[in-house]
């Protein structure tokens, strides 16, 4: 590494103190963009590297709302808005225990790149709350998302910063959200996307994230002259991403196996019943073991069953692996065991799944596909990008027209990502390619827009 970068990361360290997620995706990005910054002066001249690490804004707030018993509780809610150099501020929002400032300035910074590389004109940014919606009645969850929306429509509307889903934020919340808004800035604009087909929503957004996950596994293949036809899949996650992974997967003629969430992990050797996996986790709102009492012949393997340090969904063979739950879920010892299991692709549909060591094992392996997550999910993200330009045209397309406009964004960011790799003489490290073309698109707008950025 050189030493401009070296010396960056070290007050990179010094400066977000405890922040280890946000360090550990700011290291992959300023190691992988090294080869452009030592090639063009420009990026050094403008310090843009060391501009670009810090948010341009950052909201903190208090959250209280009333359980049903009556008791005021309290939670802490964000919003990082790290860059806006493309485009409105895009980025979801996070309701989960685990929130805390560090991982929404990753995941924000991720965001920027992701955002960069659709094509579409969106900024970076992530939102949410150390909240867990799990178990809260449907009448808590329309009081908290309430009281955090009284915060956060001072920062958001069509044109601003325009939030989505994630981990913990489905349809049901972008509803109670977006009432909240409309109430308190008597606007009914494009303030959040995923929201309802009826009130603005895109079709295929919900599809979106899983769909372009596999659309993008499909390129990978396709460039070494393979299909996702008949191959074995292990997907992690049982949520939104996860879900529509494995439908796609069966449209594509491959055939998920397992899926996994908080409590454990499903093998179902016949394939993953993805009817029967939408009602559990979409209507009911259950644990994985539930799926075991309609599909006998399912295994259900508890998380206090798996080994030390490991996850255990990835102990079962696969071709190919979709992580799609949450960060630093895929580790150096997961991978040795999947790869050793005849698994020879991983595309990431969760944001950062995949541990730095782990990374480095799948590039060093020249039998071994790995998609990114900035360039493999982006899916979602892009499809929000088109519910923002129905939004916007007052119009509606068909699922079908968002859908082909999702696969042609996907090809296109494999494209841009492989053709970048090639460029800088790593040939098919789409990490390197995926960092490199995303950064540089958004590097080049804030020289372009000056210092104030
Ligand atoms: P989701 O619908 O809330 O589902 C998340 C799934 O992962 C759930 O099954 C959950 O288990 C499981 N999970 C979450 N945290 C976990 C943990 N610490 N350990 C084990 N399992 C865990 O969320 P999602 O929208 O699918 O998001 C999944 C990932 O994709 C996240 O990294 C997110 O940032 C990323 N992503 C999402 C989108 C999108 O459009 N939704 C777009 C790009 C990237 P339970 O069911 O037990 O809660």
């Amino acid at each position: 590494m050189s030493n401009y970068i070296d010396s960056l990361l070290a007050d990179l360290k010094v400066k977000n103190p405890g922040e280890e997620t946000f360090l550990q995706a700011a290291t992959e990005v300023l190691k992988s963009i090294e080869p452009l910054i030592e090639r063009e002066d420009k990026y050094k001249k403008y310090n843009i590297v060391e501009r670009i690490v810090v948010p341009e804004r950052a909201l903190t707030f208090r959250v209280v709302y009333e359980n049903d018993k009556g008791v005021p509780c309290v939670h802490t809610g964000y919003r990082v808005e790290f860059n806006s150099a493309l485009g409105p501020y895009k980025g979801g929002i996070r309701f989960h225990p685990s929130v805390h400032l560090g991982i929404l300035k990753f995941l924000g910074f991720e965001q920027i790149f992701k955002n960069s590389l659709t094509g579409l004109n969106m900024g970076g940014a992530k939102g949410g709350a150390n909240f867990d919606p799990k178990g809260k009645s449907d009448g808590e969850i329309m009081r908290f998302c309430q009281s955090f929306m009284l915060e956060l429509h001072r920062l958001i509307s069509d044109v601003t910063d325009v939030p989505a889903g994630d981990i913990g934020v489905g349809g049901r919340e972008i509803g109670y959200m977006f009432g909240m808004y409309k109430k308190l800035t008597r606007r009914f604009d494009g303030c959040l996307t995923g929201k309802g087909l009826s009130w603005g929503g895109s079709l295929a957004r919900t599809e979106a994230t899983g769909y372009g996950s596999v659309y993008f596994a499909n390129e990978m293949l396709a460039k070494v002259k393979k299909e996702l036809k008949g191959l074995t899949c292990v997907v992690s996650g049982a949520g939104n991403v996860a879900i529509y992974t494995c439908e796609k997967l069966y449209e594509f003629g491959a055939k998920p196996v397992a899926v996994s969430d908080s409590t454990g992990y499903i093998y179902d050797e016949e394939g993953i019943d993805v009817a029967l996996l939408k009602e559990l986790k979409e209507v009911k709102r259950v644990g994985l073991a539930e799926y075991k009492k309609t599909r006998k012949k399912a295994k259900f393997t508890a998380v206090k069953e798996y080994p030390k340090g490991r996850n255990g969904v990835w102990d079962i063979p696969c071709d190919a692996a979709f992580p799609s739950a949450t960060q630093n879920e895929l580790n150096l010892e997961d991978i040795k065991v999947l790869y050793k299991n005849g698994c020879r692709l991983v595309c990431e549909g969760a944001n950062m799944p995949s541990t730095a060591e782990a990374i480095d094992f799948m590039l060093s392996k020249k039998d071994f596909l790995f998609g990114p997550a900035k360039a493999a999910n982006a899916g979602g993200v892009a499809t929000s990008g088109l519910e923002m330009a129905q939004n916007a045209s007052m119009t509606s397309w068909s699922f079908a027209e968002v859908d082909e406009k999702l696969h042609n964004i996907m090809r296109n960011i494999y494209n841009t990502a492989y053709e970048t790799s090639e460029e800088f003489g790593c040939k098919g490290n789409l990490v390197v390619g995926a960092n490199i073309a995303g950064f540089r698109k958004v590097a080049d707008a804030m020289i372009d827009q000056g210092y104030n950025l």
